[in-house]
């Protein structure tokens, strides 16, 4: 672990430091991030908030250490090193320092930009590459995607698996190369596609027409999660238009500090829900937390293009989370028994990217049977942020062992989370530790209970 010492004339104890700003900016962040940025006053209610910090009480892995060094290096008193890089890296974007911060510091939108700046300015050749590949050539392509899935799933179906595990164990298969094999989501038997139609009717008579954003992972790792999103909506008197032409949202690509591949993406989205007719949608709903919060930023991103900011506004405003979306219009479908203890998991993305909190658990109150016991610390991260897991496993591993001892601690036999990476990395924390706990999504245990009313036949967990 790299320990950094804070930059000269910046004592983090004192909230009055101040260092005055330079001139220039050196080009690491732009005039609007670095206002963003300035409004830190140094408080300090950030710090416990921050996973990061609470693993290893280091004040450069703290949100207000990192703004310290982003803005340090921004001014010209201190270079970009690999070290101030390393503390940057391990920060997990989960966000949490947003809602802790009484200055309304923009955090993720300020870390972004700063890994934009590190992108162009240290990346390797490999490195430039690798990010070319994936949000350039390979998220941005469903079916390419699709392809790529195809061939996991072969491999995921087949004896290698347990062969490369084996060969891990005597030092054969690099421990990354191992470790990304253990991580890689477990592909649905059947991807979620829009082969024949792009539009689902309601089951009765239509009081709502919704675009639905089917994600780039969701289709391949979570169909069913797909399919019952489409189930629940149409059910509750939907209909419902998942447009083919639509990409992955770009938040991976954000996230990694590519904005150019993020902002063609949402380009790609706006082009695609304005053919289906977005005008005469209600809403643009997503069942994930980590799409919803960059959905829900298209505007910021597309601000300077002047063919695509107005529309960028429009869209974003039509944007939901399913169950944000769900407590507005209310229920209609009944709803039957569901026999579970439940917790919930508050994904970052939605909790402190989106500040819904209320929603989901207002829903599960109304399933009949659902008993909810609130886990300690329901809000704070899993340690899986995208690939974080795979680029930063020991910090991700620290986080998820805090995760899972409170998850555990709530004796219950499912926790319900709206973000396929939490799911996953919960699972995956679950399985290793051998125990009998499941992951859902909100819309899985929703439309068991949909399908329980339909059938007279109560879920028992
Ligand atoms: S985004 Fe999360 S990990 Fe990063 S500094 Fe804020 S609280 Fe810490
Ligand atoms: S809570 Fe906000 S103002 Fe206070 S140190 Fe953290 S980022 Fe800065």
């Amino acid at each position: 672990m790299v320990i950094l010492d804070m930059p000269r004339g910046i004592d983090p104890n004192n909230p009055m430091t101040h260092v005055p700003p330079s001139p220039g900016l050196q080009g690491f962040l732009g005039e609007e991030d670095y206002e963003a940025l300035v409004k830190c006053v140094h408080c300090g209610l950030c710090l416990n908030q921050c996973p990061t910090y609470r693993a290893n009480g280091l004040e450069p892995d703290s949100p207000r250490g990192r703004l310290y060094l982003i803005r340090a290096v921004a001014e010209g008193t201190l270079p970009l090193t690999d070290e101030v890089e390393d503390h940057l890296n391990q920060c997990l974007v989960c966000r949490a320092c947003e809602t802790a911060c009484p200055s309304n510091v923009q955090f993720g939108q300020v870390m972004e930009a700063a890994r934009h700046s590190i992108l162009q300015e240290r990346a390797t050749p490999l490195r430039r590459a690798l990010t070319w590949l994936a949000f350039r050539q390979l998220f941005p392509h469903p079916e390419r995607l699709a392809f790529v899935g195809s061939l996991l799933r072969w491999y995921q179906r087949s004896p290698l698996p347990a062969v490369v595990q084996l060969a891990s164990r005597f030092g054969i298969v690099p421990p990354r190369l191992a470790l990304m094999e253990k991580m890689a989501p477990p592909l649905s038997d059947r991807f979620f596609e829009t082969p024949t139609t792009e539009r689902f009717a309601s089951l009765g008579p239509a009081r709502i027409t919704v675009g639905m954003v089917s994600g780039c992972i969701m289709p391949l790792a979570f169909a069913p999660t797909n399919e019952a999103t489409v189930r629940v909506l149409t059910a509750n008197g939907c209909d419902v238009i998942v447009p083919r032409a639509q990409r992955c949202c770009g938040a991976l690509a954000s996230h990694a500090g590519d904005a150019p591949s993020a902002v063609s993406m949402a380009r790609a989205n706006i082009d695609a829900f304005e053919t289906l007719g977005m005008d005469r949608l209600d809403a643009i709903i997503i069942n994930s937390a980590g799409c919803g919060a960059q959905l829900k930023n298209y505007a910021h991103l597309l601000r300077d293009d002047p063919a695509y900011a107005a529309r960028a506004r429009r869209f974003q405003a039509k944007v939901e989370d399913v169950a944000e979306f769900l407590v507005r219009v209310g229920l209609t479908a009944p709803l039957g028994p569901v026999n579970r203890t439940v917790t919930y998991q508050d994904a970052c993305h939605l909790v402190h990217g989106q500040k819904i909190k209320a929603q989901p658990r207002e829903l599960l109150h109304m399933i009949p049977g659902v008993d909810l016991v609130e886990m300690k610390d329901p809000d704070r991260c899993c340690g899986s942020a995208g690939i974080y897991n795979i680029l930063q496993p020991e910090m991700s591993s620290q986080v998820l062992e805090a995760k899972l001892e409170n998850v555990v601690a709530t004796k219950a036999s499912c926790i319900v989370a709206s973000n396929p990476g939490c799911l996953l990395q919960i699972n995956m924390g679950l399985r290793d530790r051998g125990m009998d706990m499941t992951g859902m999504h909100i819309v899985d245990i929703l439309d068991e209970s949909i399908t329980a009313a339909r059938t007279s036949d109560p879920v028992h967990a």
